[in-house]
């Protein structure tokens, strides 16, 4: 079959792969309708050392299932279904509490391990734990708003439950990548009263006020900071929704939100230390957020994409097939293309 392998930094190849098949009792086979690049991809493709073997890339999909293993009960050949970035048992300690990213089973899809789903199938580990089947058919409309449900939707969303958006609040969201722009979305969900997206690419910005961003913050830095203070009586954002895991991002997130307040992060943090430890102390911040549990959120949000409520799949700007892939990586990397789709 074909896949995307990444070798290295910047050198991502479509290539013939062996064939995903069943391996364990508890796996499925599952065909890909749609993947797609994350912006958590592009980490790897500025920073990854030469691989001898490459890996398969991509932890986000929508697909068929094409087999199960023999111990496989919740799912069958045939269901159309989301993949979560995250595969999981669905049974233990942690899952029972709606935390797959911390199954004890578990563990990501793409990694030297676990193939990715930037292919024409993939192998799921304990695909009753981890895949959710969908009751609509392959609807083209839906398919993008779908796929998000696999990583950024329900990432967003993470980020404004861990940041406890609440009905009335002021909201800000440090990020206008494909995540930001469904925090944003699931901010407005949750009952937010004031949004405020900080971030300066033009078109992003404009997706964001459409999603329901009521503010626009394009300063950078302490300008950026003083700008939120302005909007918000001086007193900062009830909840902030990091969503770039930049060393500069969450020390505006940590900046911005109020005394009492919460930032929910979802940007997977390039930093080992965490910035403005003492200032937050000292405001009383709740500093929360994580890989996002996606699996655990797909009933809640996708009544809301099946019915149209929101729209999560408008964060795809271009459609690809896997001989474009590679120019993909390239495009979202400099910041040409907000997030791409992957027709295999
Ligand atoms: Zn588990």
């Amino acid at each position: 079959m074909r896949a995307t392998v990444m070798h290295a930094a910047g050198d991502v190849r479509i290539e013939n792969v062996p064939d995903a098949t069943i391996i364990n009792p508890t796996d499925a086979l599952v065909t890909v309708t749609r993947a797609c690049i994350c912006g958590s991809d592009l980490w790897p493709y500025k920073s990854m050392e030469p691989s001898d073997t490459g890996v398969v890339m991509g932890h986000e999909a929508i697909g068929v299932i094409e087999a199960v293993g023999s111990d496989v009960r919740n799912v069958k050949a045939g269901d159309f279904v989301v993949m979560p970035f995250a595969w999981s048992d669905g049974t233990c300690e942690f899952c029972r509490q709606g935390l797959q990213t911390s199954c004890i089973h578990g563990g990501f899809f793409g990694n030297e391990e676990i193939r990715g789903a930037q292919a024409e199938a993939v192998r799921v580990p304990l695909a009753d734990g981890t895949l959710y089947p969908l009751s609509v058919g392959q609807d083209d409309a839906l398919l993008p708003s779908l796929l998000t449900l696999s990583d950024v939707m329900g990432t967003g969303h993470h980020a404004a439950v861990a940041a406890k958006t609440r009905p009335g609040k002021i909201v800000a969201v440090v990020g206008d990548g494909a995540v930001g722009l469904c925090g944003v979305i699931a901010a407005k969900r949750l009952g937010a009263e004031q949004i405020i997206i900080l971030g300066h690419h033009r078109d992003r910005i404009a997706l964001a006020r459409e999603f329901g961003a009521t503010d626009v913050v394009s300063e950078r830095g302490d300008e950026a900071v003083e700008r939120v203070k302005e909007l918000t009586g001086g007193l900062g954002a009830h909840s902030v929704l990091e969503c770039v895991g930049h060393e500069q991002a969450i020390h505006t997130a940590l900046s911005v939100v109020r005394a009492g307040g919460a930032v929910g992060r979802v940007g997977a943090p390039q930093v080992e230390t965490m910035p403005a430890a003492r200032e937050s102390f000292y405001s009383n911040i709740t500093i929360a957020g994580g890989p996002a549990p996606v699996r655990a959120y797909i009933e809640e949000l996708l009544p809301d994409v099946l019915e149209g409520r929101i729209n999560p799949g408008r964060v795809f700007d271009k459609v690809t097939d896997l001989d474009g892939v590679p120019d993909g990586y390239r495009a979202m990397n400099e910041r040409e293309s907000l997030k791409i789709m992957i027709k295999p």
